[in-house]
């Protein structure tokens, strides 16, 4: 899938930004605050309904302006599909073809796109609950309902914690159903590892030239032949604990994604330089599940990738890039940034003060 034409208003430094893409690659450079990653930042919330920068849309409307709109004309298996979002003081409207969309459900999927942005170092240095939400999100991308499960235990879990801060009895009563969801949260996100995790390995050992191979594993505080028993028997063993804590101790909220290279684990024992190809290996291979589960390929948005990797590394990852039949953004502040070998169907723009303006290219 591809974007074919995108416009924002009134989004962040955008005033009036419209943008038409190359079919393959676009690079967005300038200088620094001049709004590359907002123009990126809005290609992502058209796709997702949410930023990668803040939980608050209203961060999202011009400092000036009461509101804003991106909008967007999707060409995908399904034919082409005009998308907007408009967002104000309330919350943001979602069309699809100018008919409001009450439900995510509906919404989400039509524009598939993985960002890899300077933030993705920490789902390297360790923190876990990015890398559960990295597995929660690659699960979606083969199984949608995954959404609906994470739901659900979210909702028993919150009751459940409630309760154990209330001092009340009657926690027997969520253990049972924490613990049928938390099985089926844990057993889809393991089912999605033993698939993705061989193609992070692979991407990694690539951008390393052979020289790393990383292990990925997905690991619990509860264990046992029958996973909904082995947690039953935790959150019944720990009432004690977590009346004391005031929340659950043990449950795929807690789980870990590790990631190790040789012996050790790659937060404690690895490189800077290691954790940054891991990071861009954890969202390559994303963007390759997103393209086998989803049947074509997700859009594929990459912030500054030039004040993450080294030149070696870049010079890699356009390599990798130069095999990729998607559809690629990519930010910088140089034209260059990225030594894409054979750059067709490329364009470049020049942003500036929240404007872009073509610059040559092919
Ligand atoms: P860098 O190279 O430093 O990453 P950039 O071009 O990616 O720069 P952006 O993050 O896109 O820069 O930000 C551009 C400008 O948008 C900044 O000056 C910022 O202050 C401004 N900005 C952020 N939010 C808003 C908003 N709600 N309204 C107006 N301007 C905003
Ligand atoms: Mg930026």
């Amino acid at each position: 899938m591809r974007i074919a034409r995108l416009s924002a208003l009134g989004f962040r430094n955008l005033e009036g930004m419209e943008l038409v893409p190359g079919r393959r690659l676009t690079v967005l450079f300038g200088n620094n605050a001049q709004g590359k990653t907002n123009t990126l930042e809005a290609i992502y919330f058209l796709s997702n309904l949410q930023s990668f920068r803040t939980h608050r849309v209203r961060d999202l409307v011009a400092f000036s302006g009461e509101e804003s709109r991106v909008s967007g004309q999707v060409e995908s298996r399904l034919g082409t599909t005009r998308m907007d979002v408009a967002v104000d003081s309330r919350g943001r409207v979602p069309r699809v073809d100018g008919k409001v969309q009450e439900s995510l459900g509906s919404y989400l999927g039509a524009f598939r796109t993985v960002l890899f942005c300077p933030q993705d170092l920490d789902l390297a240095r360790g923190n876990q609950e990015l890398r559960r939400r990295y597995l929660d999100r690659a699960t979606f991308l083969s199984d949608p309902s995954h959404l609906v499960r994470l739901r659900q235990y979210q909702r028993v879990l919150k009751q459940r914690n409630a309760l154990l801060k209330s001092g009340q009895d009657g926690i027997s009563v969520w253990d049972e159903r924490l613990a049928e969801i938390g099985a089926s949260v844990h057993d889809a996100r393991v089912r999605t590892l033993e698939q993705v995790g061989p193609v992070v390995t692979k991407i990694h050992e690539f951008l390393s030239d052979s020289r790393e191979r990383p292990s990925l594993s997905y690991e619990s505080d509860f264990s046992g032949e029958d996973v909904r028993e082995a947690l039953l028997r935790r959150l019944r063993e720990g009432h004690e604990r977590d009346k004391r804590l005031g929340f659950t101790g043990f449950g795929p909220h807690r789980d870990r994604l590790v990631v190790r290279i040789g012996a050790g684990t790659i937060e404690r024992h690895g490189s800077q330089g290691q954790m940054r190809s891991l990071s861009l290996s954890l969202k390559l291979a994303l963007l390759r599940w997103g393209a086998q589960v989803g049947g074509e390929d997700p859009v594929f948005l990459l912030d500054d990738p030039g004040s993450e990797l080294d030149p070696k590394r870049l010079s890699l990852l356009g390599e990798f890039l130069d095999d990729w039949t998607g559809q690629v953004i990519v930010t910088s502040t140089r034209a260059d940034a990225v030594p894409f070998p054979h750059p067709v169907d490329c364009k470049t723009f020049r942003v500036e003060g929240g404007r872009l303006v073509e610059s040559g290219g092919e």
